[in-house]
């Protein structure tokens, strides 16, 4: 099964559910797949089409790794919040790949083994802390000195590299497109170009209609204020992709020697790249400056210093020609973990908001629709302190009336990745 599927249409009129779903990017789509064999009635309702925001535009690097690497996890939490929050990522990269070899969904799945390439001294230094991160949580990895990186990747660029597997690359759009496949096969309504524009009590309203339903599960991103008082809770990092032409094998082999693989550098705003099926590179990264803009920045400068960069990087690349660019702006949150809720207000009202990674996403979304059928298997209390809105940040939040959520956040996010210690390690 694969291939985008049929726009469906806007919702129109009044409709009833046991459950309504609003968003289908991973979160929504995973939550929702969790929710098809339940016996409940579902509508999942999308404003643009199934992964049509940052799931569709995305890299499809499937890792547990995201924006917080393994040794800032264990630095932040302690040796058991790092291990359970690297197993929720693991969790939501299984759950992907079983859903993709289940439904047998043609989305260009990559068997791809991570490798983290330091730059400098100082990358060096956070390749041996990710090896001494998974030594001690029991995690294997390769790691490759100076001398030794060439051998996996063509550069001599880079001070060391830590290489793991269990990983994969996607076609993201390809996958939330077959999922969705598989969910309007399974029974679910599912409504497209339908935006929520406000809800009341158990019914949200669209531009054309409505829909009452027992349990509703926001997995939104962007939130606007008119929808959830927690749209506080998120801000965006902006980040840039562009795909090349094909590689011919012998490319391929000079910048694989030993086999594809999914790479990402350590400077702060790092560059990432992969090779997709069709043997095309996808490279991606940003600036500074764009990071954390408020709005989408839509000219090619900053892919051309990217793409610039990396063919400094790696000489074979010089010649390769880039086809396409595009950008997108990852939803975020303070500390870089998830928050997911239900609102004490409203309880029939849950929210996934601010995944870093579709791994996240589609552990979070799953996770908040177990919650809705009272899945009493799961460890609540334990992932919903580690996602709560009210866990302690540097900056607090009133602070954003005054300098601004901009700073605030980008503040705050360094400080998550670089600094901060969870107040209960001690306990853990
Ligand atoms: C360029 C780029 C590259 C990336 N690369 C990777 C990568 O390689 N690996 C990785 O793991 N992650 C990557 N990410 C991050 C990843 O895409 C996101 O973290 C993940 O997709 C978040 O999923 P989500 O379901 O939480 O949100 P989204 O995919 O943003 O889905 C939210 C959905 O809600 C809908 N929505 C919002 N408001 C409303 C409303 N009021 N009514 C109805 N619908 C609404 C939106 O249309 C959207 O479809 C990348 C992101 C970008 C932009």
């Amino acid at each position: 099964m694969g291939g985008t599927q049929a726009i469906k249409p806007p919702l129109r009129g009044d409709h009833k559910a046991d459950v309504l779903i609003v968003g289908a990017g991973a979160s929504g789509l995973a939550a929702a797949l969790r929710l098809m064999d339940s016996g409940r009635k579902v509508i999942l309702l999308d404003k643009n089409i199934c992964g049509g925001s940052s799931t569709g535009k995305s890299a499809g690097f499937l890792t547990p790794d995201s924006e917080l690497e393994l040794s800032q996890l264990l630095r932040k939490y302690g040796p058991k919040g790092a291990k359970d929050l690297w197993e929720v990522a693991a969790r939501g990269v299984d759950i992907m790949v079983e859903n993709i070899k289940k439904h047998n969904i043609a989305c260009d799945l990559q068997v791809q083994d991570c490798l983290f390439l330091g730059k400098g001294q100082s990358g060096w230094k956070d390749v041996q802390d990710e090896v001494e991160a998974r030594k001690k949580l029991g995690y294997s990895s390769s790691v490759y000195n100076e001398a030794d990186v060439p051998s996996v990747i063509g550069s001599k660029a880079y001070s060391g590299a830590i290489r793991y597997t269990g990983t994969y690359g996607v076609n993201p759009l390809l996958y939330a497109q077959g999922i969705k496949k598989v969910l309007l096969d399974g029974g679910i309504e599912i409504f497209e170009s339908s935006e929520v524009l406000s809800w009341k009590e158990r019914t949200v309203r669209t531009h054309l209609g409505t829909v009452t339903a027992d349990k509703i599960i926001f997995c939104i991103d962007k939130p606007k204020p008119y929808i959830t008082r927690y749209y506080q809770e998120v801000y965006h990092a902006q980040t840039f992709l562009s795909i090349s032409e094909p590689l011919g094998d012998s490319d391929i082999a000079q910048l694989f020697p030993q086999g594809p693989l999914q790479c990402w550098d350590s400077d702060l705003i790092y560059t990432y790249f992969r090779l997709t099926g069709d043997k095309r590179l996808l490279v991606g990264g940003g600036d500074m400056m764009t990071t954390y803009a408020k709005n989408d920045t839509t000219t090619p400068r900053v892919m051309d210093k990217v793409l610039k960069g990396i063919k400094e990087t790696i000489p074979s690349l010089r010649s390769l020609r880039f086809i396409q660019y595009w950008q997108g702006r990852i939803d975020m949150t303070r500390d870089l973990i998830p928050t997911v809720l239900v609102d004490p207000e409203h309880p029939w009202a849950h929210f996934v908001l601010g995944c870093v990674g579709l791994p996240w996403a589609t552990f979070c979304g799953n996770f908040a629709a177990r919650n809705v059928i009272d899945d009493k298997e799961i460890d609540n209390e334990k992932y919903y302190q580690y996602f709560s809105p009210n866990r302690k940040f540097l900056l607090p939040v009133w602070l954003e009336r005054v300098i601004g959520k901009r700073i605030v956040f980008t503040v705050n996010n360094a400080w998550a990745k670089y600094r901060q210690k969870d107040v209960s390690q001690g306990q853990a």
